[in-house]
């Protein structure tokens, strides 16, 4: 197995792997930067294929936490956390007991909260070995579930987007949403109370169809959602969405949605540039739940509550943030997502 040499290693500082026989733990947890505070970012659970994939998943989203925390102004650094195994079949208290004296050893250095196959039920398990885990429920600094504010950012975002590429508000706008879980689903109902149309796909046909019926959404199967008479396209399921092929089919003007790593490779991002959408960086527009988390461990240093006057002033600069982001690729014709990276980079070298 790589470490260093892996493509994803890059200027990491630490990648950690902790394993726990009697629970069954395996974990990785890759700290990318502690250059502007503590490094923070989810735990994800998945029954990856191999080590080196797992490995490498939490290496690049570690570094897109470094981004992503230093786009939204907080101080705090990359890091991220993967449990290899099932969260459907695999999970017990003793694992996410085990998983939080993981997070403990180190210190301090990475504060874990909720990603994909993780829920504020299975931090609160952690949180019996460890103090550095938020987005918890219940006390007077928990923040809870952090989709919700993740929700509200992207949506402000695609309305940003809709009114930089198309010149008009979200009313009458189709926007077709790939995955319609945690984030996505909040994402339709706000989009759907200011008038758009929805077009909505998810494997779990049962998560589309409430969400269908709520909404008025048009449901699509699979891959349907790339070509569906959308003027935005929004990925909210799992990375990796947007490949050249899939870029082939979209009709979308607008490229904006909740999930993470949403290009397959930096290739595309030329490629969505060349084609003249306007994509709003995932690490930029994905921003509200990792801010609300921050928000929870802010509260917790401090001995303090949970202040949302804070994380909307945050909310509202990340917005901001990606207006910058699109008026300068605009004007220096370069993809946005290099320029968002460029952002990034030059506020975690100054600190
Ligand atoms: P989730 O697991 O609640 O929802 C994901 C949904 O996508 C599920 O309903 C799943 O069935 C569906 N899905 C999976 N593969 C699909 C496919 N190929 N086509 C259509 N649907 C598919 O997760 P979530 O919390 O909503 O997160 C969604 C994305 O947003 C992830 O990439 C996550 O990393 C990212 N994200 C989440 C947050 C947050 O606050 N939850 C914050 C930032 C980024």
């Amino acid at each position: 197995m790589s470490v260093f040499s892996s493509p994803a290693f890059e200027d990491h500082e630490a990648a950690h792997a902790f394993f726990d026989a009697a629970s069954g733990l395996k974990c990785f947890i890759a700290i990318h930067s502690t250059a502007r505070g503590p490094a923070a970012g989810g735990c994800r659970m998945w029954p990856y294929e191999s080590e080196q994939a797992a490995l490498d998943d939490a290496l690049r989203l570690s570094r897109a936490m470094s981004y992503k925390n230093a786009v939204a102004d907080i101080a705090l650094g990359g890091g991220k956390a993967v449990i290899i195994g099932d969260s459907r079949t695999a999970k017990s208290a003793a694992l996410f007991e085990a998983f939080g004296r993981a997070v403990d050893a180190l210190g301090g250095r990475y504060w874990a909260a909720e990603d994909v196959g993780l829920s504020p039920g299975d931090l609160a398990h952690a949180r019996r070995s460890t103090r550095y885990v938020a987005g918890l429920e219940g006390g007077a600094s928990a923040s809870g579930d952090p989709s919700p504010v993740t929700a509200e950012g992207v949506s402000r975002g695609v309305a940003l987007c809709v009114r930089r590429a198309l010149g008009q508000g979200l009313e009458g706008v189709t926007v077709a949403i790939q995955g319609v879980g945690h984030v996505g689903a909040g994402l339709a109902d706000k989009l759907a109370a200011q008038g758009a149309r929805l077009v909505i796909s998810d494997v779990n046909p049962e998560a589309a169809q409430a969400v269908a019926r709520r909404t008025g959404a048009t449901i699509v199967e699979g891959e349907a959602i790339f070509s569906a008479p959308a003027q935005v396209f929004a990925p909210c399921a799992l990375g990796g969405a947007i490949t050249l092929a899939s870029l082939a089919r979209l009709q979308a003007k607008v490229i904006a949605g909740g999930a993470n790593n949403q290009l397959a490779g930096p290739e595309v991002g030329a490629a969505v540039f060349e084609r003249g959408i306007v994509y709003a960086p995932d690490f930029v527009i994905n921003g509200g739940g990792i801010i609300n988390i921050a928000a929870e461990i802010r509260a917790i240093e401090r001995g303090e509550g949970y202040d949302p006057a804070w994380v909307e002033t945050k909310v509202g600069k990340m917005i901001e943030t990606l207006d910058e982001v699109l008026a300068r690729s605009l004007a220096e014709g370069r993809p946005t997502d290099d320029i968002a990276i460029e952002i990034a980079k030059a506020r975690i070298d100054a600190a």
